[in-house]
């Protein structure tokens, strides 16, 4: 058995749940887990101190840039979020997230050195869309070379994709043209007006994979690759990408008070 193998059976353990997931619910991060003892007779008198729902699972980028290299991985949860301890509390890590931006910044900085050339396909494909699709695509065809597509239209629902961008270095180079009309679609994009970051956060979209296992040496690597990247607090959508509970919060669901 390797190194990394050894680790594997934390991830998702049920010891990780059964400790972990009371405080990871997004509706209700600070209720108490439902099982908790009766209420005392004089809740006026022996209740636990009112928890501050900000100050308890902070957005970890509040203060200071987060430096992910000093935390220390424990483990794994859900196959989606990564436990991580440092002097001063826990932290959990939206892996899929993290991962967004390491290849939103990787795409970025590749595309500043290729601009807007394209590659040519070693062998085209041929697609088909829906009605809709086909329409947006029509419209969009000369923005889309202009970002380094090259895409021609076969009639009826049909198109041939002979070439990407050339940072584009991904595997299933069809995917990258569906995650963009997604975000077009979701997001109500003018396709006649994409955007390059708009191009980098569907090309993210193709390559980021969910639910997947990672290993000691695969959350290290993650923590060192966001440590490189120039903003490391959210991804590329704006959501966070680590949140804290301090050791005084743990304290006080202990109900150790000052102790
Ligand atoms: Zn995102």
């Amino acid at each position: 058995m390797t190194a990394a193998e050894a680790v594997r059976p934390l991830a998702g353990s049920s010891y990780s749940k059964a400790v972990v997931s009371p405080i990871m619910t997004d509706e209700q991060p600070l209720q108490l887990p439902q099982d908790k003892p009766a209420e005392p007779a004089s809740p006026a008198v022996f209740a636990p101190p009112p928890v501050a729902p900000q100050a308890a699972v902070q957005a970890a980028d509040d203060s200071d840039k987060l430096v992910f290299s000093r935390l220390r991985p424990l483990g794994q949860i859900d196959l989606t979020y990564i436990v991580a301890a440092a002097d001063d509390g826990v932290y959990f890590i939206d892996q899929h997230a993290a991962h967004e931006r390491v290849l939103y910044e990787r795409i970025a900085a590749k595309a500043k050195t290729c601009g807007n050339a394209s590659q040519q396909l070693a062998i085209p494909l041929a697609l088909d869309f829906t009605p809709a699709e086909t329409l947006l695509l029509i419209d969009g065809i000369n923005n889309l070379r202009d970002l380094g597509f090259i895409l021609e239209f076969f009639g009826d629902n049909s198109f041939v994709l002979r070439g990407v961008p050339q940072w584009y270095v991904y595997s299933e180079p069809d995917m990258l043209l569906r995650r963009l009309l997604d975000i077009v679609c979701d997001e109500q994009v003018d396709i006649t007006h994409l955007r390059a970051d708009q191009l980098f956060r569907a090309a993210c979209r193709s390559a980021v994979k969910a639910n997947q296992l990672l290993n000691m040496t695969d959350m290290v690597k993650l923590f060192q690759d966001l440590d490189a990247s120039a903003n490391s607090a959210t991804c590329p959508h704006g959501r966070p990408l680590a949140i804290k509970l301090t050791n005084a919060e743990i304290r006080k669901r202990f109900l150790r008070g000052g102790i």
